[in-house]
């Protein structure tokens, strides 16, 4: 299958071409001619597998159909939770529009908003934007969306976890009705299906992508769910596994492995600003250079740290969750939890950042007890246990005992407000006492290992049932 058959005109095959792809991966595959034949798409697909290149293509494939280009006016609207992705994606733009005649531009915040302005005057026609930079654009009158064609709301998840849920709202309700949305999600929740339902200002409950139902179908037209992989699990080419350990000795057990492993790279998460700061120079007093990068840095700051990991410069890159969204570093091979995530979908993010477009990659999460529950949480989600290795001149002080598989979170039990009834393990078993488990010594924690295994295989059958519901088959 080659990029022309998929309906792509000479000047966009080759600008992919220049680029080294040789065929479409399979969310391009599905997504492309959807797109070109004016579909609204629901995409679920797990970051890394070629999603910007899947809703870009087709869009400059229609875009360059006819050109319209009038003043403050804008003709494809994509909408990202971070600056960093936001000039990511309006890169790959770049890229992929090279021999076409169409113009593109990053908006967002932190950095001086007049020469913003300025280039919006001529007119855009696919403008890649942080929400809140973009309303206050629009509350200027710098920009108007009475041209828009298409919509993307990228990462949508990400977007609703970093708050963004008011600022789409508003901006969603200046758009024309008559236009195409798309919105990509790596995880879908029940606040992403509400956000694919403010497209159409109704309830989407009964749109029921999961029965195919799609009962306000009228409100999307042909909306057309793809579904590249199950949101609840990992790329097969990235290896796995954690390592417990004592929240004290974790910044030496990160030197250890860096030196002793000989790793080459490692874009290394953790959770809190100042930790990163702190990391940053306990490595260095082994004599490990790294850098971080975190909300509190410069935009400047952030991207020339981040270009220089990019370049291979920097080796070691540490970063907070949300400085690190959306972030592609074309073959990155290792990721690094240093703190698990609270949130099992979080867990999947990160992974993903490695092991992309194929290519092998390997992520290491340091799990102290305390972790424990989100342990169990991340877990359940992938439906397996991650392999533990043991380091031995690291051993561990407080254990962290097998998970339960079935592990759902106070908040998401049965009865409870909000809840994600999508979750497999809902409500079985949930909650139960993990005294026993905590007590068990080494030998049983194997064989508690092996039983939790084996029930977790049984329940993911289950769980491919509900995602298969997903699919339009
Ligand atoms: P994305 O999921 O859009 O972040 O893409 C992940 C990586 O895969 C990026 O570095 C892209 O340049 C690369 N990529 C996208 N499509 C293809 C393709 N068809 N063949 C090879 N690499 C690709």
């Amino acid at each position: 299958m080659s990029f022309s058959k998929l309906g792509l005109s000479a000047p966009i095959v080759k600008a992919v071409a220049d680029l080294g792809y040789t065929k479409p991966t399979p969310i391009q595959k599905e997504s492309i001619p959807a797109v070109l034949s004016g579909k609204n798409i629901l995409g679920t697909s797990q970051t890394g597998t070629g999603k910007t290149a899947s809703f870009v293509l087709p869009m400059l494939e229609k875009l360059s159909k006819n050109r319209t280009q009038r003043g403050k006016r804008i003709r494809a609207l994509i909408l990202t939770p971070t600056r960093e992705l936001a000039v990511q994606i309006e890169e790959s733009v770049a890229q992929y529009s090279k021999y076409l005649d169409l113009s593109s531009m990053a908006l967002y915040g932190g950095v001086d908003v007049e020469p913003q302005k300025e280039r919006l005057i001529e007119g855009v026609e696919i403008l890649v934007a942080t929400p809140g930079r973009l309303l206050d654009l629009v509350h200027q009158r710098a920009v108007y969306f009475d041209e828009i064609e298409m919509l993307v709301l990228d990462e949508a998840d990400r977007m609703l976890d970093m708050g963004f849920i008011d600022d789409i709202s508003k901006i969603i309700e200046r758009l024309p009705f008559d236009r195409q949305n798309l919105l990509f999600s790596a995880t879908i929740n029940e606040d992403v299906r509400k956000l694919a339902d403010s497209f159409s200002g109704d309830s989407l409950e009964g749109i029921g992508f999961a029965n195919n139902g799609l009962g306000n179908r009228e409100f999307y037209d042909d909306l057309e769910d793809i579904v590249i992989s199950p949101s609840s699990t990992t790329a097969e080419t990235i290896s796995q596994w954690l390592v417990a350990i004592d929240k004290d000795t974790k910044s030496a057990l990160l030197s250890h492995l860096i030196l002793e492993e000989k790793w080459d790279q490692a874009l290394i998460f953790i959770e809190k600003k100042h930790g990163a700061a702190k990391l940053v120079s306990q490595l260095e007093k082994r004599g490990i250079k790294a850098d971080c990068i975190h909300g509190d840095r410069s935009q400047a700051m952030r991207e020339k740290t981040l270009a220089a990991f990019k370049s291979g410069e920097l080796k070691y890159l540490v970063a907070t969750g949300i400085a690190a969204r959306g972030i592609d570093i074309g073959s990155l091979t290792r990721v690094v939890n240093y703190d698990l995530p609270f949130k099992p979908e979080e867990y999947i993010h990160r992974v993903g950042r490695t092991g992309r477009a194929g290519t092998a990659g390997e992520a290491i999460s340091f799990v102290a007890a305390g972790d424990f529950k989100n342990l169990c949480a991340i877990e359940s989600r992938l439906g397996h246990l991650i392999v533990r290795k043991e380091i031995e001149e690291f051993p561990v002080r407080k254990t962290v005992p097998v998970s339960i598989l079935n592990y759902v979170p106070k908040h998401q039990r049965a009865g409870h407000m909000g809840s994600d009834n999508s979750n497999p393990y809902y409500g079985k078993g949930a909650g139960k006492s993990s005294t026993k488990k905590k007590t068990e010594g080494a030998g049983k924690a194997e064989k508690g290992r092996k039983a939790a295994a084996k029930k977790a295989e049984s329940r993911q059958s289950g769980q491919s049932k509900k995602s298969n519901a997903w699919d339009r088959k």
